[in-house]
């Protein structure tokens, strides 16, 4: 959820900046994900990921715009490699695809049949 989205729901709570504060703040402490995706959509929005324990990663379809968790980090062993070859440290990374979910791919070839 995008911190917008999520200000909105805690509108009733708390305000906007507090919101802002709080998730710069779990992120700052290693509780939160966060990554910025642009989507034709959303145009750039910054998502938020709270850290329960594994790092995921996630898809994000074009058409109906929904994320779907990829499940757990699976380029750790890659990073290990690039580290061993480059000599950098890796701290973080940050991944996501976008592309069409299932369902949506469903619908278009449905769609296709129709017409
Ligand atoms: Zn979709
Ligand atoms: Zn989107
Ligand atoms: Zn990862």
């Amino acid at each position: 959820m995008t911190a917008a989205e999520l200000a909105s729901g805690a509108a009733a709570l708390c305000d906007t900046a507090t919101v802002y504060r709080s998730l710069h703040f779990l992120e700052e402490h290693g509780l939160a994900d966060s990554f910025v995706l642009y989507c034709s959509a959303h145009g750039t929005e910054r998502y938020y990921v709270s850290h329960n324990a594994v790092h995921r990663h996630w898809f994000h379809c074009e058409v109906c715009h929904k994320f779907i968790d990829m499940g757990s980090c699976t380029i750790a062993p890659m990073l290990g490699e690039v580290e061993r070859k480059t000599g950098v440290l890796i701290h973080t990374h940050t991944l996501y695809t976008t592309g069409i979910c299932p369902q949506c791919q469903e619908e278009c070839q449905t769609t296709a049949k129709l017409n």
